[in-house]
């Protein structure tokens, strides 16, 4: 038997991974032009920085985590995203220090759940994390973002923002009372695991799944009408703000996040494309996650997308352009084994002086007919031949593959050619 992938770890094949790459130029270029920095953090953590940021109450602790002990005895975790790392790193770097931060990542990230079509056991997140600034001006800034996101991905007709306030811990408090007491009245109605959640986590059984559950929360009491006015005056300036940008979104006062250093801010970018796994992007407000890890108080909020869902989606609607299935350039062919030392010498010069030029040399025997149909497949598009005649002249033989005249010109002509075809500056 050959050794296979790991369950729920997918492979990222050359064709795929063009569009990746893809996704990745447009997020780098997007998130420059909002004075955003990137941050690396290991891909394995303390177990105990997942424990106490996630939450011990939650989905990803109780039964997601990649937990193992190394060779000393120590509790090490693969990440199960990204947020709790970028935080650690902050407080043991000093970044926080009488500054802000605007920061994002990516990576992979690892949960051992069920796979499925949009939910695996090793996915990617790309991420943001804003810290020191508590004005609802950046929780806009950040939505506006991924709004501006979708539109350049070619994506924004198909997914809602869904926007709620969860309010500080004073107001989570109150709600806390109101929903547990509900709650308590509905018990038999609901599914086994939000029964268990009452009293422990309360506001995670406004996530459950489940269709009578969902039907009972209809009449639960909301969040919103539990807020102080603080709290209400910063909902209300983050809403003005979408408004005035031009952002559209649904309040939906049942989404939450049971945790108590996230407040305020919550948001969802869901589309209904993908089947039951339809949140692209989720994020919030977490002014009190720096304090819970253990550094000074300092506001955050930020957001985390799920690559895979997000090209999936984007496979789904065929927005890809085009372009992306070329491999190639230029193909340099030649007619037989003695026109090689040219062949390599002309290739060489197209990669010095035109280096954003994709460039195949065709290696060993066969025949032009059969390098002509390769260089065909490559997607290239023009071939370079050096057949006996052009050897003898010192030229080239340049033919346009996607229609147009060939010509016999110098090596020196073909490369001025060649520095005439800019790749598209998003294929790495
Ligand atoms: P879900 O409700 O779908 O399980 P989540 O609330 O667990 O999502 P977050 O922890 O908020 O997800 O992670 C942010 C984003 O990462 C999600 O919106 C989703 O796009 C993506 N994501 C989360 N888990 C997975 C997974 N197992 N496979 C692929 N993508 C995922
Ligand atoms: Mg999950």
């Amino acid at each position: 038997m050959n050794i296979q992938a790991v369950r729920g770890m997918p492979d990222v094949l050359p064709a795929d991974a063009a569009r990746w790459g893809y996704v990745e130029h447009q997020v780098r270029r997007l998130f420059a032009s909002y004075g955003l920095v990137q941050i690396r953090t290991p891909i394995v953590e303390d177990t105990g920085l997942f424990a106490r940021s996630i939450g011990d109450v939650t989905d990803i602790v109780e039964k997601e985590m990649y937990s193992f002990e190394d060779r000393s005895g120590e509790s090490l975790t693969l990440r199960p995203e990204l947020t709790a790392g970028v935080v650690r790193a902050a407080i043991e770097h000093g970044l926080l220090h009488n500054q802000t931060q605007r920061l994002w990542y990516q990576g992979p990230a690892f949960r051992y759940e069920r796979p499925q079509k949009g939910r695996y056991r090793q996915f990617h997140q790309i991420g943001v994390e804003c810290f020191g600034i508590a004005d609802a001006m950046m929780d806009a800034e950040l939505i506006e973002l991924t709004d501006r996101l979708w539109r350049v991905l070619g994506i924004r007709d198909a997914v809602t923002l869904q926007l709620n306030s969860i309010g500080s811990l004073e107001a989570r408090h109150r709600y806390r009372e109101a929903l547990v007491t509900f709650l308590e009245h509905h018990r038999d109605g609901l599914d086994v695991d939000s029964q268990a959640r009452i009293q422990r986590n309360p506001m995670r059984v406004l996530d459950s799944k489940d269709p009578s559950t969902q039907q009972i929360l209809v009449d639960a009491p909301s969040i919103l009408d539990a807020l102080t006015d603080e709290d209400r005056s910063h909902f209300d300036r983050l809403c003005k703000a979408l408004n005035d940008a031009g952002v559209p979104f649904v309040i939906n006062d049942r989404l939450v996040r049971g945790l108590d250093y996230y407040g305020r801010t919550v948001f969802e970018w869901t589309t209904d494309q993908l089947g039951a796994q339809g949140t692209v992007c989720g994020g919030g407000r977490y002014d009190g996650l720096v304090a819970h890890l253990g550094g000074r108080s300092t506001p955050g909020v930020g957001f985390a997308i799920g690559v895979e869902r997000l090209v999936l989606l984007m496979e789904t609607l065929d927005v890809f352009p085009d372009e992306l299935v070329r491999d190639c350039d230029v193909y340099l062919m030649m007619q037989s084994a003695d026109a090689e030392p040219a062949l390599r010498r002309l290739a060489a010069s197209i990669r010095e002086t035109a280096p954003d030029v994709r460039v195949l040399t065709h290696i060993g025997d066969g025949s032009l007919k059969s390098q002509l149909k390769k260089a065909d497949k490559s997607g290239a598009l023009v071939g370079l031949i050096i057949g006996q005649e052009e050897l003898l002249h010192d030229q080239v033989q340049l033919k346009p593959l996607r229609g147009g005249e060939s010509q016999t010109v110098s090596h020196a002509d073909a490369i001025a050619y060649c520095q005439q075809l800019r790749k598209a500056s998003w294929i790495i």
